[in-house]
């Protein structure tokens, strides 16, 4: 600590990442990366950017990558803004759109970042509880407020809202930004990205993070009206004029353009994830229903920090949180088949 931080440092925290361990035995199942590798295409795209062009600056616009985002989307390259990992992409809607009119309003049990942010930005805060089953429950959000963040799936219960329910509450407020981060979306939840045509005041965030397994690689994109869009690029070009390094910009190229690969590791994580759950269940834990990656549960019996504890002695990585709604729960990233079987065999013997 020291004498010349500002008030705004003294508000924040040290980061604790979660734990990246280098032992190629362990099951890490504690921050949500995809268990498969990118797309091949990915690999060769970065490998031939790292041959030719690392001495080049990038594209400080990122022209090539917002028109490939934009083509998959079905919207123009005006409403896309990309930037390293979702979470620079959210830094920046939060100093551009979401110090709108205090109080932002998040729920109660959500992305640990929104509140540093907050804390960053100068942003005042009113978190919304979710309701005794975990929900987020939007027609609490019906209150004065001045813009609203909400991630579809909720991080970190997995649990999704309908893009009608989605829909609803933008009709309702058609006069404050509301962020919808998708980071886990395409694990099984309806996107928001169609109504952006419709509501000038969305801003959708994804992520290349999970889905397309390139956490690496720090690839985050939002999706909103052009108006949003200049916000968001007027304050990272205050910062930084550079979004992205030349090999994120070509492997995120690339992995648009395999499709099948796409498709086909989304179905698997899918599926493990009914596996993981119908597993969890089994040994008398309490799960709730996830569209995403991972899976949040608890057992009636056992706090979530001991099993965490127990399964790293058996070098299964999980996650448990501590606080007041989530003590006992442990949030477990989906695996492949051979991971999910460890985690529960694990599991079984610590029971
Ligand atoms: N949003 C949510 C809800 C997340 O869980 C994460 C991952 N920690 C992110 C955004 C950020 O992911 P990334 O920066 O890798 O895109």
């Amino acid at each position: 600590m020291s004498r010349f931080w500002s008030d705004v440092v003294h508000g924040l925290q040290p980061y604790v990442p979660g734990e990246q361990p280098r032992m190629a035995d362990l099951v890490k199942l504690n921050t949500n990366e995809s268990p498969f590798g990118p797309s091949p295409r990915v690999l060769e795209a970065v490998h031939a950017e790292a041959a030719d062009s690392l001495r080049l600056y990038p594209d400080p616009t990122a022209a090539a990558l917002r028109e490939a985002l934009a083509a998959y989307h079905h919207v123009t390259p005006e409403q896309v803004f990309v930037g390293n990992g979702s979470d620079e992409v959210l830094a920046h809607a939060f100093a551009a759109l979401l110090k709108h009119p205090a109080p932002l309003l998040f729920p109660d049990v959500t992305y640990s970042f929104y509140p540093v942010y907050c804390r960053l930005f100068g942003i005042t805060a009113e978190t919304v509880p979710l309701d005794d089953a975990m929900r987020i429950r939007l027609a609490d959000y019906d209150r004065p407020a001045g813009a609203i963040i909400l991630p579809n799936p909720n991080a970190p219960t997995g649990i999704a809202l309908a893009r009608a329910e989605v829909a609803a509450l933008l009709a309702r407020h058609p006069d404050k930004p509301v962020v919808i981060d998708e980071a886990y979306v395409d694990f099984g939840a309806e996107t928001a990205i169609p109504l952006v045509a419709e509501h000038p005041n969305l801003l959708v965030v994804q992520t290349m993070s999970k889905s397309r397994a390139l956490a690496g690689l720090r690839v985050g994109y939002a999706i909103g009206d052009a108006a949003l869009i200049e916000a968001l690029t007027r304050v990272k070009d205050s910062f930084n004029s550079y979004p992205l390094g030349r090999p994120a910009q070509a492997g995120a190229i690339a992995s648009l353009q395999d499709e099948a690969y796409f498709q086909h590791n989304r179905t698997v994580v899918i599926e493990n994830r009914g596996r993981l759950a119908a597993g969890l269940a089994e040994l008398g834990f309490t799960v709730l229903p996830s569209a995403a990656n991972f899976v949040f549960a608890r057992h009636p019996a056992h706090a979530g920090a001991g099993l965490a504890a127990k399964l790293r002695q058996q070098a299964v990585l999980v996650r448990h949180f501590s606080g007041p709604r989530v003590a006992d729960y442990l949030r477990i990233t989906v695996g492949t088949g051979e991971q999910v079987d460890r985690l529960l065999a694990a599991l079984a013997q610590i029971l």
